[in-house]
């Protein structure tokens, strides 16, 4: 079923194929956007970083065109909205002073770091410089649109780096229009300085890292549930190997107890059998001197260590 929006370039009525189903249920971005309300309509979100990223690539060749792709997700908020938060540069492109062709390479590269550091995201649409010459969609980019950007959500997106302005696309009545038609609402508050050097991966890593990305909203969910379970995954060799090492200390104290019970029990038997013995042996009064002679016998075999002194004293008498 179509739906009919107004843009928010000129209010022009907008015919959209876009299914709920192809989009993610996300909220609208209120509160990084500074606003109340969702405005009607089809919007377009776009982070400052990734206009800043394409607008370096364009600012360094100023003579010939230069693009990419624009990463985000086609989401649902009782409207269907972009949000552009990364960009991939067109590498392997045959850049010509006023058109950019993207080659078998350029999309195997973008595929490639569209799956390693964006896989849950789409692209969202491209971008392309016109160094000098304005913003516009030529009969050439219309042409690139309709054959490589077909989805009615896909957008594009123009730089002319010499006078500094810009525009975005989209799908108007099933046609791509030649002027822009759709003004972004931009996210701005992100670090300026973080996107200076190595533009487009830096950018998009930082708006990925940052805590305040939409986008994250309905990632966090599997990625939390996938992290816990990882986390035990890895923890439980080492939980099982710290209770092994508990249990085996455990049994080993216990079985040291044990043993200094036996020697105090072993002990207490002795010196009590000792001390039965020696009073048995106790020599009496009325026996004469040969048994008196015999209990002192049994008694040295007894305590061997007093049987040595004797014998010594024994030996120099
Ligand atoms: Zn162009």
């Amino acid at each position: 079923m179509p739906i009919k929006i107004k843009t928010n370039f000129n209010q022009q009525i907008v015919t959209h194929d876009i299914k709920q189903s192809d989009c993610v249920n996300t909220p609208f971005p209120l509160s990084e956007l500074n606003i109340q309300q969702r405005p009607h309509g089809f919007q377009i979100i776009v982070y400052r970083s990734v206009l800043n990223a394409i607008k370096q690539l364009g600012r360094a060749s100023m003579k010939r065109e230069v693009g990419g792709m624009l990463i985000g997700l086609i989401c649902w908020d009782k409207e269907p909205f972009l949000l552009i938060d990364a960009s991939i540069e067109g590498k392997y492109t045959n850049d010509q002073q006023a058109s950019v062709t993207f080659t078998a390479k350029t999309w195997e590269y973008v595929h490639d770091e569209l799956e390693k550091n964006y896989p849950q995201k789409k692209i969202i649409g491209w971008y392309h410089t016109h160094p000098g010459f304005g913003i516009f969609l030529s009969a050439y980019d219309v042409f690139i649109q309709e054959n490589f950007f077909r989805e009615l959500w896909q957008t594009a997106y123009v730089f002319d780096p010499h006078a500094e302005t810009d525009g975005f696309f989209i799908w108007q009545n099933n046609k791509v229009p030649t002027k822009p038609n759709i003004k972004p609402l931009i996210i701005e508050n992100e670090p300026e300085n973080k996107f200076n050097n190595k533009q487009t991966n830096i950018s998009n890593n930082s708006i990925n890292n940052l805590p305040n990305n939409p986008m994250n909203n309905f990632q966090s969910q599997e990625k939390t549930k996938n992290t816990k379970l990882d986390v035990i995954i890895t923890l439980l060799p080492f939980l099982i190997s710290l209770i092994c090492i508990v249990l085996i200390c455990l049994q080993g104290w216990q079985l040291y107890k044990i043993e200094q019970r036996i020697n105090k029990t072993e002990q207490q038997i002795f010196q009590l059998t000792l001390h039965n013995k020696i009073n048995i042996l106790e020599p009496q009064k009325n026996c004469c001197s040969d048994c008196n002679k015999r209990i002192e016998n049994e008694k040295n075999k007894i305590t061997p260590q007093n049987n040595n002194a004797q014998n010594i004293k024994e030996n120099k008498n």
